[in-house]
């Protein structure tokens, strides 16, 4: 009997992992110099968790949650990181041990979606999360930070979109608004949109049927029912993009799909590669009230998460694959031995090495080393073994030196060097 992967999650090969490490190198070295500091949770946390959080009436908790229970324990895989990242700050007290905490991950998430091209069921994220200030500024140097890091991983055709939800007295003064907008049109709603407009009408907003779309064209902006320290937030973060010379635009209808935002959405996006629809290469906003929601202080935060096998689309094809390593082709179990001995030592200086011990002939291992691309291969058999010496093939130039084994590893390194060097 032969094993599939679950269906909608995939394996990553050796071979095509080499973009990944790219983009995750990338992206740890740029929020890294902005401050932030690695987070590491279980994949699997309460399932109140996620309800609390994202909402009782969103798509990922409705339908995509993989949960069960465990002795009596209700429990999900996580689909996001953020409630997980708060629940982390709430039950290690971090507020009380500094003001500001700057945090990110990398880490598989797991939704029960319809798997298809770019959505799968386990896919992994990159995010970051900021607890404890309150200021548009920190919004503004996140923003700044992620068009950095794109620009940094050759993403061209950036667009930024920002939009502001409000506090929650701006939020309650919005929802009665469109509410108000709504009910004289509820026929003309998808079904879907008929029942969420009670419960969470500002998904209205973003709903993807042109029906919806036409119903929400004319509905009252949620902008202009911003109080006022909202909406001091909104210009301020506004004119900290404009002094870091970004270019933006306002999208009325960034709403965002999960319930905790508040103030500051943000989204950026490009055409690049061939993502279609899915053009989203990020999303985030505020959430100042999920912290206390969960059982923590007051405290306000901000953060954001990006698919990454979204982002790979975007990036360009550049060659990752790792330089050949060098090459051991011992002859004999005796020579095997010494290959592995004088391999250890090349790796210790930093050298790639690998030793084909399957006992083949010296055809066959050469034959794998030429697969490899190898340019230094080491051919040690008996009789040379007794006499320290090994053989040096350039396979590059067909040719071959002897070398004492006592000057091996110094003789590979200056190569390998000058190589890296020329
Ligand atoms: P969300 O947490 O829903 O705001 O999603 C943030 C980002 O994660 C999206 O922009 C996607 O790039 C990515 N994402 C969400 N769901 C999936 C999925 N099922 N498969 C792959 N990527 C996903």
């Amino acid at each position: 009997m032969q094993f599939r992967a679950v269906k909608g999650m995939n394996d990553i090969l050796p071979d095509a992992v080499g973009r990944w490490h790219r983009l995750e190198a990338a992206f740890r070295r740029v929020v890294e110099s902005y401050g932030f500091g690695e987070l590491r949770t279980p994949v699997v946390e309460p399932t109140e968790l996620f309800v609390r959080s994202i909402g009782e009436v969103t798509d990922v908790v409705q339908k995509e949650m993989y949960s069960f229970e465990h002795h009596k324990d209700r429990l999900t895989l996580r689909p996001e990181l953020t409630a997980s990242a708060v629940r982390a700050y709430v039950q290690h007290k971090v507020n009380s041990k500094e003001p500001v905490s700057r945090w990110y991950y990398i880490a598989p998430m797991y939704r029960a979606e319809r798997p298809q091209r770019g959505r799968y069921r386990q896919f992994y994220q990159a995010g970051c999360e900021l607890y404890g200030d309150a200021g548009p500024a920190s919004d503004a140097e996140m923003i700044d930070m992620l068009v950095s890091l794109y620009t940094e991983l050759g993403i061209p055709d950036l667009k930024v979109c920002i939009h502001s939800l409000g506090g929650p007295g701006s939020r309650a003064k919005y929802r009665e608004a469109l509410l108000e907008y709504l009910r004289p049109r509820k026929d003309e709603l998808t079904e879907l949109s008929q029942e969420r407009m009670e419960k969470n009408p500002l998904r209205i907003l973003d709903s993807k049927s042109e029906k919806d779309q036409a119903v929400v064209e004319n509905a009252p902006r949620i902008l202009d029912c911003l109080e006022e320290e909202d909406l001091a937030h909104w210009d301020e973060l506004k004119r900290h993009l404009d002094a870091l010379g970004m270019q933006y635009e306002v999208d009325p209808k960034l709403v965002r799909g999960l319930d905790y935002y508040t103030r500051t959405l943000f989204e950026i996006k490009s055409d690049a590669g061939n993502l279609g629809a899915q053009n989203t290469l990020v999303g985030g906003g505020r959430y100042d009230g999920l912290v206390k929601r969960l059982g923590g202080a007051d405290v306000p935060a901000i953060g954001f998460a990006m698919g990454l096998e979204r982002i790979l689309l975007a990036m360009p094809e550049t060659d990752d694959t790792p330089s050949p390593p060098c090459f051991f082709a011992p002859l004999g179990e005796a020579a095997i031995s010494a290959a592995l001995v004088h391999a250890k030592q090349l790796r210790l200086a930093g050298v790639r090495t690998e030793v084909d011990s399957r006992g083949n002939s010296l055809k066959s291992m050469l034959r794998r080393a030429n697969g490899l691309g190898v340019r230094h291969c080491v051919v040690i058999g008996e009789s040379e073994l007794e006499e320290g010496r090994a053989q040096l093939k350039d396979l590059a130039k067909s040719e071959t030196v002897e070398v004492k084994l006592s000057a091996l590893v110094a003789r590979l390194q200056s190569l390998m060097t000058s190589e890296d060097e020329a």
